[in-house]
């Protein structure tokens, strides 16, 4: 019998795990397989290496300290924020995964590999626990509350009954790479190449030789687009050459993955005695697919929440709602609602307004610090703003 039982040991769940293991509390970890990568491009803010996890630091990830965009007619923006408390890293996601999963375990957590968990375990119509598949058969683990963070393809969310399916069009569809060879990145850069449909491709240096490059498509344009095609039209185009001007790179690992697009699922956090958290739950952020600190901000938040319920000694909806009132998790629902209501606007007729808007930012110092504030800083883009876009001849 476990305090608490968390499906799924990638950021979100690790995170989790840890936080409430520290508490004394007895923890389950269940994982499919530790050994898997997730698909990913692993760019992620460098305060996760303050707030969250200092261990990072002992993996010498290289600082990225600017970004180097393009919009889908290749008009460029660079931006340099050192010093600005924008800084970002690359990770290599089955090194960071296994640190996150080491942590936990540290702080306590047991962490159980190669469970695939399938179902819930029942008593009297009640979610006691659940059930996992292993090589040596069915295992069962019981606990006071479930934690799933078992990511995008997760089963018990859809058993939960808090969430249905995905459908096509609320999804992001990516595949990425990390290649190794000498190229012309700087490595203290992100390369981030808009489409002029819904999707962008990037290359992320991850150090002096690996870089990680991938691309994906949103929404609607996960049917137009087929995501083998545009991936290896990227890796050849004449643009990319110019940065990657070698023909044989090393490929280290290659993976396709689906993510969400369409911000968090507010309704479905908490069930009586059920957290969701990151992708599982949405936690990603529309447009950029950021998904790495959201998620293991849920993590924390439901950790917390956890142990407050667990010490009032009452497992309910009612002492389970602060994870999903907490101002952190609002302040993310309300900035992924922003970034989704600005999808239609920057790629409306074939991305003319994201052409549109770099252009301006050469020409418009202040109008450039706006598109990098709205970017890189979260903020809100002004109605002036937009029509100056939409009016713009340029
Ligand atoms: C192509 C692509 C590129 C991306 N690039 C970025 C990026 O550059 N930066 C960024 O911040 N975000 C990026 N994201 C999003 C990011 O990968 C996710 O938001 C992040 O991994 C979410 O963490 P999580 O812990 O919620 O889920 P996951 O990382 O998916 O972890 C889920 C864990 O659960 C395990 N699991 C799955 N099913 C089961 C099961 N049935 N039983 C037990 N365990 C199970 C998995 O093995 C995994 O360890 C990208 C996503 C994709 C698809």
């Amino acid at each position: 019998m476990y305090d608490v039982i968390v499906s799924g040991a990638g950021p979100a769940g690790s995170k989790c795990s840890e936080v409430i293991a520290k508490a004394g509390f007895k923890v389950a970890l269940i994982e499919k397989d530790v050994n898997w990568r997730k698909p990913c491009g692993g760019g992620v803010s460098a305060r996760i290496m303050t707030k969250y996890y200092p261990q990072l630091k002992a993996l010498n990830p290289v600082i990225k300290n600017g970004a180097i965009m393009f919009s889908g007619d290749y008009s460029k923006l660079e931006y340099n924020w050192e010093g600005l408390g924008a800084d970002s890293i690359v990770m290599d996601r089955l090194e960071m995964d296994n640190l996150m999963r080491s942590v936990a375990v540290d702080a306590g957590a047991e962490l159980f590999d190669k469970n695939i968990s399938f179902d819930f375990v029942y008593k009297d119509d009640k979610i006691i626990g659940i059930k996992t598949k292993t090589s040596s058969g069915i295992k069962e683990y019981l606990g006071k509350i479930i934690v799933i963070a078992d990511g995008m393809s997760s089963k018990l969310a859809v058993r939960s009954d808090l969430r249905g399916k995905w459908k096509i069009n609320n999804l992001g569809m990516g595949k990425c790479a990390i290649m190794e060879g000498n190229t012309n990145l700087e490595k203290d850069r992100m390369y981030i190449f808009f489409r002029p449909y819904k999707g962008y491709g990037w290359i992320f240096p991850i150090d002096d030789k690996r870089f990680n490059i991938g691309c994906g498509t949103f929404e609607e344009a996960n049917l137009d687009y087929n995501l083998n095609d545009i991936y290896e039209e990227f890796l050849n185009a004449p643009y990319i050459k110019e940065y990657l001007p070698e023909q044989n790179f090393k490929e280290i690992w290659k993976g396709s993955y689906p993510l969400s697009a369409i911000g968090v699922l507010e309704k479905s956090l908490i069930g009586e005695n059920i957290m969701i958290i990151g992708d599982a739950a949405g936690f990603v952020s529309p447009i950029s697919g950021e998904g790495i600190h959201p998620g293991i901000v849920s993590g924390q938040i439901a950790a917390e929440t956890a142990i407050n319920a667990l010490n009032e000694g009452v497992i309910s909806k009612k002492t389970l709602k602060p994870y999903k009132q907490h101002p952190n998790i609002k302040k993310i629902v309300r900035n992924f609602k922003l970034k989704r209501s600005l999808v239609e606007f920057f790629y409306m007729n074939n991305g003319k307004n994201l052409n549109t808007m770099f252009k301006l930012a050469e020409i418009d110092e202040e109008f450039r610090r706006q598109v990098i504030n709205m970017f890189f800083f979260n903020a809100t883009p002004s109605e002036e703003f937009l029509n100056r876009v939409r009016t713009s001849s340029l």
